[in-house]
């Protein structure tokens, strides 16, 4: 099992961009694994490529630890496209691991349909709703530098202006590796 530090709020790579994988080697499969063994080390059911400071658009989810979601396999997507969302939104408490100590309220769609490309680059499509829906749009969002903290109300936003100096600042006890600075280096 291997951990890497996750980036934390403030870290530029976590609102750039990420590029496209045009191909599966070794490395971005050793990646994947990680990404897993990291995600779960900090009892998370979804992290982000940018989150273990690798500019690349690949996320994994797995929220079968969540209970009554037991049956949802973990599952790898690379080079994510939302293609649909539903008009019906639902609330619910995000958190994040790169935003540890922090908890908010987000409105998304409540269902979605994603494309996207496995771990052999082969195109797949799914439809997903609820807590697997939220899940892998708070990971996409990652993608596009977008963190949950940006779509809360104002309200909290002020609330939390203090917490996230802190965060920024690693003032955070958390029992999870974590980068060591917020220039964290663009691999
Ligand atoms: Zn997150």
């Amino acid at each position: 099992m291997s951990i890497l530090p996750i980036t934390i709020y403030g870290d530029k790579i976590l609102r750039k961009k990420v590029d496209s994988v045009t191909q599966i080697d070794d490395k971005t499969i050793e990646l994947i694994r990680f990404m897993f063994d990291t995600m779960r080390n900090a009892n998370g059911i979804g992290l982000a490529a940018n989150q273990v400071g690798i500019n690349k658009s690949i996320f994994v989810v797995d929220i079968s630890p969540v209970e009554d979601y037991e049956k949802y396999k973990p599952i790898t997507m690379i080079n994510p496209r939302i293609v649909n969302k539903s008009d019906e939104t639902s609330s619910f408490e995000e958190g994040c691991l790169s935003i540890p100590e922090i908890r908010g309220e987000v409105i998304r769609p409540k269902e979605i349909t994603i494309k996207y490309q496995d771990i052999d680059l082969a195109e797949q499509q799914i439809d997903a709703d609820d807590l697997f829906a939220r899940v892998i749009q708070h990971e996409y969002d990652h993608l596009k530098g977008i963190l949950f903290t940006d779509l809360i109300s104002d309200e909290l936003k002020k609330q939390f202006k203090k917490s996230l100096n802190k965060i920024q600042k690693r003032k955070i006890e958390i029992d999870y590796p974590i980068s060591e600075n917020t220039d964290y280096r663009l691999l």
